[in-house]
């Protein structure tokens, strides 16, 4: 379908001309919705093929029968064991033997063997490597199968992706790529109407919602607590309602969601791939060993045990595993039989059918049915599989991965923003070809179940992270061309990547340099800039020439110590910048020849207090460590002590259970964490820019305290490792916060970075808890923050990628930061988690930032909303060596004007050559904010500065139908109560308005200005 969008906009009656004043828009956008309807067929759907796929496309069922709905899969991994291309070629079978290319030569060959046959197939990032190898005929073949719904789509994304660690920026992102990929292919046909996520280990509400706007029809998983899962089980409501979101109204974020029989294998006793040792089926009665009465009597054993756990007479059997049917024959010459033998028996009264079936087939009967489904509305973490063994570790597993695939986002989506307002020249010079396809790939594929979860082998880690590194180069070209263009400056630009640990080369040498500071937000920034260097003063000028404040200070031994030889600054340059939305500004830094010698050294005690215009910070002159946090505008404050400790991970010898901890499995061996230290050595600095309390707690676990003169929150700064293992013991390390916050049993962590949940000690909110792991058992994924709270005060953290954390003690809250494990945890992965490279063969060394805010509850979003955001897409800053020339433009926006402030800007791509993909999104919850919980709108034709929109079309959230055409299945909940009606209309065709959590997703037709 989108590839005709291209197609019809090109046409003069899409042209939005200028002409189409305000009075002229309805009628316009009438047409327009008209042509979307008419016009919008997919591409390559050629009338004369009438295709059936989809609903149409389902084999006949038996009202009066169990019908058993065989579902052949294979499950293929965009990385684990092996890289995603060793994956694809099936190379290093010694490692696992899985060849995805072979898998699908394999299935398409078989599926031709017989019209009954049905496959269906997700991971488009391996089924796009392999379509690009075949041949026209073969891709026509492969056309046949989709149209005629022998071969069928689900989920469809180019990966499935993680739930708990992934960001929903990047997951609407890597949807929305596989997706398009498979309209541009196959059109409608190509469409999933199934949401797929067999192997996340733990489901997130915040996926259901968007999977729901996505337009799927409903969802599957294999994976719950076994808890749930035994209570579930009993009480028939293994298949439900999720009402995904509490801002949007329903059934705008309903999903159906059923949880499969077998996880994603197949029963017992009937896998027949290559890989599996059942018998099978020797149907040859003048052979030996003639079994077919045998087969028969237990699959009917099976299916009418499992349709006792469901509600309706269809149930489902996943018929495959992970990278099975690469010898797709011994699959589908026994489903064959099995079908045949089965069904046979209903001659003789069996009133059981067996038929070759898909998700969305299964789904269809569900939803024939007409029943009223159990609502759900939290979310499905933690995940055990049984009493000591929860999957709460991977929420932290390989933390440095897990921050560079979050500034690999942040870096996309400024390389994006800069393709469309640099225009095609981006591509192209005058530094040579640069695109963004690289890192969306690499993006894409990072968000893999195995991928940023930190759960793959340490071979495939590293080859995510090289994989990035390339789309970062491939944009560092793009960003070049766009910032040339615009500035009208083609002096070299300069990339620093390692500022997190004072490392540039430029600025460490240079006596005269620029700093452009790209901000990819719909607002402006102040952002604190710290610079290697090694003079000791620096004059420095904004973009108008003004004089900026700065300060020189010297850097810290444990920077110093995490450098490992790279870089030799030994200063650190300070000042704040400040750049307008989606725009850039440009400062000047010149060397001053007379400075002092060398900056202030540090004093060696703690101050008693810190404070800025809005916090105020205290600490105990005994320890060093945090006493107290207040918030000066609201007069409020709250004792608070921060601590690091580590728990000992358990190592599987203990009474209770063999369980270790492991990448995915969290289990320690006691309760009671170890104290890292309880003193902490003290270094402090004041200066106009900046006061910081630098603690030293021992040699592998540092923090700097930091307030900045600007800021509403308070910078922790800590640095972990490397994380000794020379005890013998494997450790799980945590920064705690303890404060006098009356929070009873109950903090709050984010969804995917959006919608935030309550979560309460040992308690789930849909089955009574039996706790069995005091510490796992509590811990939840926070993506971008988490807070406590009572009727007066709420502490917030921000965080800077996705960790692992829990509530333990009222008024506590602690995340994990870095885990070093010794014994495999026996979850597939193969190898202990301890993590070492050519730089840090000692252990990784890994720095982050947690950013604490304190306000009134009522009030708090409008401090941690503006602030998550600011994290997840930081400033891009770039350098400039010398003198800039004077025609250079120092300052630019790419905004008409500042989007209001419940307005966040999360997407703006090149589509096609004259479209920009657009979402919009209002970034508070209902009743979150007093001021900002309010709908608002924005006006599409006064948005950017260089670009003129011609057209609009509104589209679902991945961008792969019209909105208007977007029809989803419609499912009763057993509460009873009714949908709400549908939104209210927009103001006119280019004013929009968003509700509170609202994404909107636009296709515009553009013009550089
Ligand atoms: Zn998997």
């Amino acid at each position: 379908m989108i590839g005709k969008i291209h197609k019809q906009m090109s046409h003069d009656s899409w042209l939005f001309s200028k002409m189409a004043t305000p009075e002229y828009t309805p009628f316009v956008f009438l047409l327009l919705l008209f042509q979307s309807s008419v016009w919008g067929v997919p591409v390559c759907q050629t009338p004369q093929e009438s295709p059936t796929c989809g609903y149409k496309s389902c084999h006949a069922t038996k009202p009066g029968m169990l019908n058993v709905h065989l579902v052949p899969h294979t499950h293929d991994d965009v990385g684990w064991l092996k890289t995603v291309d060793q994956y694809f070629y099936g190379d290093r079978n010694d490692i696992q033997h899985a060849g995805v290319q072979y898998i699908l030569d394999s299935v398409v060959d078989q599926l031709l063997k017989n019209p009954d046959r049905r496959f269906i197939y997700v991971e488009t990032a391996f089924f796009y490597r392999w379509w690009k190898q075949q041949t026209d005929d073969m891709q026509n073949t492969v056309k046949q199968l989709v149209n005629e719904g022998r071969l069928e789509f689900v989920n469809g994304g180019w990966c499935m992706s993680d739930e708990a660690t992934t960001h929903y920026s990047a997951v609407i992102d890597q949807m929305t790529m596989g997706l398009r990929f498979l309209n541009d292919t196959f059109g409608h046909c190509g469409r999933p109407r199934v949401a797929w996520h067999i192997d996340p280990f733990g489901h997130a509400r915040e996926h259901a919602s968007m999977f729901a706007q996505m337009g799927y029809d409903g969802f599957f998983f294999g994976r719950l607590d076994y808890q749930d899962r035994n209570r579930r089980m009993v009480a028939r409501e293994q298949e439900m309602l999720w009402r995904a979101s509490e801002s949007l109204t329903p059934p705008m974020a309903d999903l159906f969601t059923g949880i499969l029989p077998n996880g994603y294998n197949p029963p017992e006793g009937f896998c027949w791939d290559q890989s599996c040792d059942d018998p099978p089926i020797r149907d040859d009665p003048d052979l030996e060993d003639y079994n077919v009465d045998d087969v028969v009597t237990r699959f009917l054993h099976i299916a009418h045990g499992q349709a006792l756990v469901y509600k309706t007479n269809h149930i489902i059997m996943t018929m495959g595993s992970d990278f099975q049917y690469e010898n797709a024959n011994l699959w589908y010459k026994n489903l064959d039989k099995l079908i045949r033998y089965v069904n046979q028996m209903q001659s003789n009264g069996s009133e059981v059918n067996v038929l070759y079936s898909t998700p969305s087939c299964y789904l269809q009967e569900l939803h024939r049915a007409n029943l009223t489904w159990p609502l759900k509305g939290d979310d499905f973490f933690p995940y055990a599989d049984s009493a000591h063994d929860f999957w709460t570790g991977y929420f932290t597993s390989r933390p440095a991965l897990k921050r560079y695939e979050r500034i690999s986002n942040s870096y996309l989506q400024t390389c994006k923003q800069l393709e469309v307002l640099g225009g095609p020249i981006s591509r192209k010079g005058p530094f040579g070809a640069g695109d963004s396809e690289t890192l969306k790939k690499a993006m894409a594929v990072a968000q893999h179940h195995d991928a940023v979860s930190g759960t793959e082998k340490q071979h495939v880690a590293n080859d995510y992270a090289r994989k990035l590194a390339n789309g970062w180069a491939h944009c560092q070209v793009l960003v070049s061309n766009t910032l040339s263009s615009l500035s009208g400056s083609s002096a070299p630009r300069v990339y620093c990547e390692h500022l997190n640990i004072s490392v540039c080369p430029l600025t460490e040498t240079s006596k005269k340099f620029s700093v452009n500071v790209y901000n990819p937000l719909a607002r402006p920034v102040s952002w604190p800039v710290r610079l290697p260097v090694n003079g000791t003063a620096y004059s420095i000028s904004d973009a108008k020439g003004k004089a900026v404040d700065s300060q020189v200070v010297p850097v810290s031994q444990a920077t110093a110590a995490v450098r490992q030889g790279r870089g030799y600054a030994v200063n650190e340059l300070l000042f704040q910048v400040q750049a307008p939305p989606l725009g850039y500004s440009t400062y000047s830094v010149s060397l001053l020849q007379n400075g002092p010698p060398s900056p202030p050294s540090p004093l060696p005690r703690a101050p008693k207090a810190v404070q800025n215009k809005f916090l105020r910070v205290t600490f105990d002159p005994e320890t060093g460590l945090l006493s107290s946090l207040s918030n000066l505008e609201t007069q409020q404050t709250v004792k608070l002590s921060q601590n690091f400790y580590w728990y000992n991970a358990s190592d599987g010898n203990n009474s209770e259970s063999i369980q270790m901890s492991g990448a995915y499995i969290f289990r320690p061996n006691t309760s009671t964490p170890f104290i890292i230290s309880k003193t902490a050595k003290i270094e402090t600095l004041q200066n106009s820019v900046v006061q910081e309390v630098r603690q030293w707690f021992s040699p592998w676990v540092s923090q700097v305290v930091r307030l900045y003169t600007d800021s509403r929150a308070l910078e922790l700064e800590w640095t972990v490792g490397p994380v000794p293992i020379g005890d013998d013991l494997g450790k799980e390390v945590i920064s705690r916060l303890d404060s006098s916050i009356n929070s009873s049993g109950v903090f709050y962590t984010d969804s995917n970075g959006r919608e935030v949940l309550q979560r309460r000690k040992d308690y789930r909110p849909t089955w009574n808890l039996r706790q069995s792991e005091p510490i796992a058992g509590n811990y939840y994924p926070i993506n971008s923050r988490a807070y406590i709270k009572d009727d007066k005060d709420q502490l917030t953290v921000v965080t800077d990628r996705s960790q692992g954390g829990g509530s333990i003690q009222d008024g506590s809250l602690e995340i994990m930061l870095h885990r070093r494990l010794l014994y495999d945890d026996v979850r597939g992965v193969g190898e202990p988690l301890n993590e070492t490279s050519d730089i840090y063969p000692e252990g990784l060394v890994v720095r982050g930032r947690h950013l604490l805010s304190l306000s009134p509850p009522a009030t708090a979003a409008d401090t941690h909303r503006p602030l998550a955001q600011e994290v997840v897409l930081q400033p891009l800053i770039t350098f400039t060596d010398g003198e800039l020339h004077p025609s250079t433009r120092l300052e630019f926006s790419g905004l008409q004007a500042v989007l209001p402030p419940a307005v966040h800007l999360l997407t703006v791509s090149q589509w096609d050559q004259d479209t920009v993909l657009l979402r919009l999104e209002h970034q508070y919850q209902a009743s979150e904010s007093k001021e900002h919980s309010q709908p608002v709108t924005v006006n599409l034709q006064k948005l950017f500065s260089t670009l003129d929109v011609l057209g609009v079309s509104e589209m679902n959230l991945s961008a792969n139908q019209w909105k208007d055409e977007m029809t989803r299945l419609d499912w009763k909940a057993e509460s009873g109560e009714k949908p709400l009606p549908k939104r209210g209309g927009d103001p006119s065709v280019w004013e929009v308005n968003l509700k509170p959590m609202e994404i909107r997703t636009f296709l515009l037709r553009v013009r550089q200005r």
